[in-house]
């Protein structure tokens, strides 16, 4: 029996968190060969993820250079995974999420005839422009994929509403997989989140909060904001705040300027997956406008503060887990101050439940394409 060959491609940090259950639980399945491709259109971050996950790619495109723009990006996606379909055969092409490195994995499959499968399909914030170039990357996959594979009730409406009906399966976010995973693992070897572990010290004896921030929109004017509010925050002593910062220019050069000597704000490095986990689960609040840690701390009961206008996980705000405070200061520094001082409504959002999965996304997705293989 020849296996059916299938190619998962993906190149941020979010995406290689997001498909590694999918890479393992379709590893199990007879007859079924993954091969896995890297466009390593963010490499530091990537690199973190596949240490940790044990991932070796079978492609490795390293595509990532300093300031190219979306059209150079693109292109080089294009005729880099194309490169790679030309190679050798492959029956399917997993793609997830709403990155270039999606869309364009989407695309080549698509010029060669693959069927292609969407993990995390369906999510929409109605913006062409936020997140942008998102929004319109994950609404040109769905025309493509035969497979959707929609987190919630939620993502796979918003596919109906657009007239894609066949092959959408509600299964829950992968992310929750990774989350339960990595917690097992630091349980059973608590040395994997070593990063986390000495940060931990520094912070005893506070509630801390969590900040990430990376959005594109929130560049400029939106990073000035959330930095004042972060100083302003951190001038309390019953609180530290922990700030990875992400790597880009647009949020370092911001963080640095007007954070650099704030004694209370623990700048850091990106911390490795295992780490971050860790400081989810002993943050007290999480500030964020990552997607991934938006359905992330929901799942370990965190109240999250979205500095967001607008989100395509509404599930996390209807559960009442998350709270859009968009990119201004004022907001942002209102939000954390009720939830610091008025024990009801933390208790409130720390309460409710998490509609994002239960941990078994990877096992659906892998039984669904297994059945069609
Ligand atoms: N994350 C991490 N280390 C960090 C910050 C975040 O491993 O220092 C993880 C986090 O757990 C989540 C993912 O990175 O799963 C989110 O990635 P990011 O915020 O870069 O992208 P987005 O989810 O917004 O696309």
């Amino acid at each position: 029996m020849t296996s059916h060959r299938i190619l998962i491609v993906f190149g941020t940090r979010p995406e290689a968190i997001k498909l590694f259950p999918v890479v393992r639980a379709l590893a199990t399945r007879p007859g079924i060969e993954v091969r896995t491709c890297v466009t390593a259109q963010h490499r530091g971050l990537l690199d973190q993820v596949l240490d940790v996950a044990g991932i070796i790619p079978d492609h490795d495109l390293d595509i990532m250079e300093p300031n190219q723009s979306l059209d150079r990006l693109t292109a080089r996606l294009l005729t880099g995974v194309g490169a790679v379909l030309d190679k050798e055969p492959i029956d399917r092409v997993i793609v997830q999420g709403d990155t270039a490195t999606a869309l364009v994995g989407a695309m080549a499959a698509y010029y060669r005839k693959i069927p292609v499968a969407h993990v995390e399909a369906g999510l929409r914030s109605g913006d062409i422009y936020h997140p942008w170039p998102e929004e319109v990357n994950r609404r040109m996959i769905a025309p493509i994929a035969d497979f959707h594979f929609a987190p919630t009730e939620t993502a796979a409406a918003a596919l109906r509403r657009e007239g894609i009906t066949h092959g959408v399966h509600v299964t829950g976010n992968t992310v929750i997989d990774a989350l339960h995973a990595t917690k097992a693992r630091i349980a059973a070897q608590p040395s994997l989140a070593a990063g986390f572990e000495t940060l931990r010290e520094r912070v005893a004896g506070r509630r801390i909060v969590l900040v990430t921030t990376h959005r594109r929109e929130n560049f400029g004017d939106g990073m000035r904001q959330i930095a004042e509010a972060v100083a302003q925050i951190a001038r309390r002593d019953d609180l530290a705040v922990l700030f990875p910062v992400h790597p880009n220019p647009g949020v370092t050069a911001v963080m640095e300027q007007m954070l650099g000597d704030h004694e209370n704000v623990l700048r850091v490095a990106p911390l490795d997956y295992p780490s971050f986990v860790s400081a989810l689960s002993e943050a007290h609040i999480v500030l964020t406008d990552s997607g991934g840690v938006q359905e992330e701390a929901p799942a370990l009961g965190k109240p999250v503060l979205v500095m967001r206008e607008t989100t395509e996980r509404p599930e996390g705000v209807v559960a009442g887990t998350a709270k859009l405070v968009g990119a201004k200061t004022e907001q942002i520094v209102a939000g954390l101050t009720e939830l610091l001082d008025n024990a009801e409504a933390y208790a409130a959002m720390a309460r409710a439940h998490n509609p994002f999965g239960d941990g078994q996304s990877a096992l659906r997705i892998a039984d669904l394409l297994a059945d069609a293989a």
